[in-house]
């Protein structure tokens, strides 16, 4: 079986555990996926994809750090290529740029080439739930309910009109600035599960490892 891991270092991780095993369900595939949380280099060892979810990306890079986590991080996603998404503060560790705080700078993992604005969209209780019309779920699909908090906005890429973008994806690497493990609306956790399969076919045409 394939290993899909889900950093817990900080923050909702417990809430995309369980979206993904539901969303795994739904999926008729001939790869057995298992789900593990991953706190050290040996359990990351272990995954072929990986998600970071959201809380505090500071935080997260700090323990990261401290775990001797932060190079293996970025081996996985930048050389190893696996895919990887990352949801609010996950997006911001997964940006190879990001503004400074008040406390100053921070270490990010990198991997997707924009520059993000870690809380664009205001303050804790400043969050707000809004309709998203997700084109890569399906034409047509019922709206996403993106939860944002504190959540960052993607800023250097070029959006249309004042459309702001919050949700980017880049080669193996994915992030959104909302929160889709706290909806409950599996769509988006099917859709990436789905493009894991995908990676891990491609790999084993390959013949590497899976
Ligand atoms: N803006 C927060 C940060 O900088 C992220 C908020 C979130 O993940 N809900 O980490």
């Amino acid at each position: 079986a394939a290993v899909v891991g889900v950093l817990a270092l900080q923050g909702a991780f417990q809430e995309h555990v369980q979206l993904l095993r539901k969303a795994a369900a739904q999926i008729t595939s001939t790869y057995e996926l298992s789900f593990t949380l991953v706190k050290t280099t040996a359990q990351l060892a272990q995954c072929s994809a990986l998600v970071i979810p959201g809380g505090e990306s500071t935080t997260m890079a700090l323990i990261a750090e401290r775990c001797a986590l932060l190079e293996p991080l970025r081996e996985f996603v930048k050389v190893a290529r696996r895919p990887t998404w990352g949801t609010c503060a996950g997006m911001i560790l997964l940006s190879e740029s990001a503004n400074r705080t008040k406390k100053g700078g921070q270490e990010l993992i990198g991997g997707l080439d924009v520059r993000v604005n870690r809380n664009h969209f205001g303050r804790q209780v400043e969050s707000f739930s809004v309709p998203l019309q997700l084109r890569f779920l399906g034409e047509g699909e019922k709206p996403f309910t993106g939860v944002f908090i504190r959540a960052p906005v993607v800023e250097a890429v070029l959006p249309r009109g004042d459309a702001r973008v919050v949700a980017v994806r880049q080669g193996n690497v994915l992030g959104c600035s909302f929160h889709p493990e706290l909806t409950g609306d599996v769509r988006m956790h099917k859709w990436w599960l789905e493009t894991v399969i995908e990676d891990l076919k491609r790999r084993e045409k390959l013949g590497g490892s899976v």
